[in-house]
């Protein structure tokens, strides 16, 4: 891409989140000082390992220095020391060879002595770090760690980048292609109010070019640019939908060809402009799935303090929420109040490995498909594939850079919370399943007791179904389920969780509502759907459902809650079916709260 106009514009609008404000500049700087202050103690240590090898070869203390100079390299690489790093690295590289090679010494001398020039250029690396940092008090973060992200945001003035608007790395990412500039800048100035991070192109010479340097979230694209005819357009609009990107089309008018053309070319949504502003961002989140985002959360478990105030502010400075702690024991106990979207595991730690900790985290419901990654100054592949065989999702080097790290991990928190949102998922309807919507009943239940507010129950059954299925056949009854998926969720509120309870059974669950007001929203969606018309074989029908509702705030726990929205249901059915009932207080074993 060169340094081509694009890309500095792309550049300039870099936000916080992927270069770096002055204020984490000022804490990493300040890191950065309090760890090399304390190197010399850790030199030291490895001073001392050695002249102790001089006195005896001892296979075991090889293996507890090696352990050491492992452990340096990897923080050192991470706050940047680069020569330090590699000197450390040389010595840990050449004295592993060797004690692989022969694990115990052969004659009475030890051969530590042709470790000196390794062990030497350590020493002098530290000093040479110190001397730098001495006098180039200046040179805020002169190695690679983060070098990468001033190299990155060099190009551009500073203060642009510094003072843009600071993005929280989780907010989703938006290409407008839009050739009417004015326009766009309105649509984006906008967007980005509503917590879209937007980059802008005006054709789709620029949009290529963009899309080397990253992928959007969605794509909102319109339909006249310049030097292109529709057909490419839309070709592009495949392009991105079979990568699973959704595209927005965007046009002037809403004619049935083009429109036509969107819908072949699986474009989610088609608005013309003038583009309604709540209704676009309504679409957004409804693809996204983004209700507000809570930030992300990362918890990290590493035995070195420095390490972890490192990635706390680094995380912190990128809007991800991060705990941290040095005792694996208190792992559990973290995690009691806090659900975090990946894991980070130093695989070297004192008492247990990071691969035990891992396969025990895979051993929780909870956090079978969360991501866990390892954060290791070891490179080899036997390392990657033994972890990943245990379930780990990836293994990242301690010295690779600010940026990259921050997005590796960004983009493994997405990929870990799509992947888990499948797995809640109802294939057929794309609902919560069962178990997720049983799950969220609890959750909704609690809460509702906890802030004293009513949240209502609905179940919901499709009747005489068995009947549909029999004479107009299975598929045909799918679509009366699909149908009636489609209102529910067009017509309850974001807020309400829908989920599919059985086979045409649903739980549909109301916070804040009451049952007066649940009754009268579901009657209302009742009759809606027995008026619409359903087609097979040009013989037309109607289909119908039950409703039963509970509340919340009338029942002791969550299983009498459902029970009663379950028995409710039975009273609709046997009262005649197409009718919705609310649980009665006086049944004889109710227990109000
Ligand atoms: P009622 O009004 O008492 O609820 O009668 P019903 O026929 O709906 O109830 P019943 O429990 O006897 O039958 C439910 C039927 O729903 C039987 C089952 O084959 C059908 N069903 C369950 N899941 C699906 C599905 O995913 N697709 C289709 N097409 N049918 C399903
Ligand atoms: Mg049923
Ligand atoms: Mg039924």
């Amino acid at each position: 891409m060169g340094s081509s106009p694009l890309l500095l514009r792309l550049l300039s609008e870099v936000p916080v989140g992927f270069g770096m404000n002055e204020q984490f500049a000022d804490k990493l700087n300040e890191l950065r000082l309090a760890y090399l202050q304390r190197l010399p103690q850790q030199v030291n240590a490895v001073i001392e390992d050695y002249n102790l090898l001089g006195v005896h070869w001892d296979p075991r203390l090889v293996a507890a220095l090696l352990l050491k100079l492992h452990t340096l390299k990897g923080s050192s690489g991470t706050f940047g020391f680069k020569n330090f790093c590699n000197a450390v690295s040389e010595f840990e590289v050449k004295l592993k060879a060797f004690h692989i090679s022969e694990p115990q010494a052969s004659t009475n001398d030890s051969p530590i002595a042709q470790f000196r020039p390794q062990l030497q250029a350590v020493m002098h690396a530290m000093q040479q770090a110190q001397q730098d940092w001495t006098t180039n008090q200046t040179a805020v973060v002169p190695e690679p760690a983060v070098q990468a992200s001033v190299a990155v945001s060099a190009p551009v003035a500073a203060p642009k980048v510094t003072t843009s608007s600071k993005r929280a790395a989780n907010n989703p990412v938006l290409f407008l292609v839009d050739n009417d500039i004015t326009q766009g800048e309105i649509l984006r100035a906008n967007l980005t109010e509503f917590g879209f991070f937007v980059h802008y192109f005006s054709d789709l010479a620029s949009l290529a070019e963009g899309l080397e340097f990253q992928q959007p979230d969605i794509c909102l694209i319109d339909l006249h640019l310049p030097n292109c005819s529709e057909d490419e357009i839309f070709s592009r609009v495949v392009a991105f939908t079979q990568h699973q990107i959704p595209v927005i089309v965007l046009s002037a008018s809403g004619q049935f060809q083009q429109r036509i053309k969107a819908v072949r070319a699986k474009a989610q949504a088609y608005f013309t402009k003038p583009v309604k502003m709540n209704e676009l961002v309504a679409k957004l989140r409804h693809l996204l799935d983004f209700e507000p985002r809570k930030p992300f959360k990362v918890l990290m478990i590493d035995d070195q303090e420095s390490i972890l105030n490192y990635h706390q502010h680094l995380f912190s400075a990128h809007g991800i929420e991060c705990r941290t702690t040095q005792h694996p024991e208190l792992m559990l106990e973290v995690l009691r109040d806090f659900e975090p979207d990946l894991f980070i595991l130093d695989y070297h730690l004192p008492h247990f490995n990071g691969a035990e900790l891992a396969s025990m985290l895979r051993q929780i419901p909870a956090y079978e498909a969360t991501p866990i990654v390892f954060l290791t100054g070891e490179t080899a592949d036997s390392l990657k594939s033994d972890l990943v065989e245990i379930g780990s999702d990836d293994v990242i080097g301690k010295d690779l850079g600010a940026d990259k790290f921050v997005s590796q991990v960004t983009s493994r928190i997405k990929r870990g919370k799509k992947l888990r949102m499948l797995m809640q998922q109802d294939s057929l309807t794309q609902l919560l399943n069962h178990g997720y919507i049983q799950s969220l009943a609890r959750q909704m239940f609690s809460h509702a007791k906890r802030v004293k507010t009513p949240c209502s129950f609905v179940m919901i059954d499709l009747d005489h179904f068995k009947m549909v299925n029999d004479r107009f056949g299975h598929g045909c009854g799918d679509r009366v389920i699909v149908a009636l998926t489609q209102m529910l969720q067009q017509r309850l509120r974001q807020s309400d969780g829908i989920g599919r309870y059985g086979g045409e059974e649903f739980l549909v669950l109301m916070p804040d509502t009451d049952l007066q007001t649940a009754h009268s929203l579901i009657s209302k969606l009742l009759h809606q759907f027995s008026q619409l018309k359903f087609f097979e074989r040009n013989i037309e029908f109607h289909a119908s459902f039950s409703a039963g509702i509970s509340c919340a705030s009338d029942w002791n726990s969550v299983q009498v809650c459902l029970e009663r929205a379950d028995q409710a249901l039975y009273q609709a059915k046997k009262a005649g079916r197409n009718r919705v009932e609310v649980a009665s207080l006086a049944v004889a074993d109710n227990q109000p709260s």
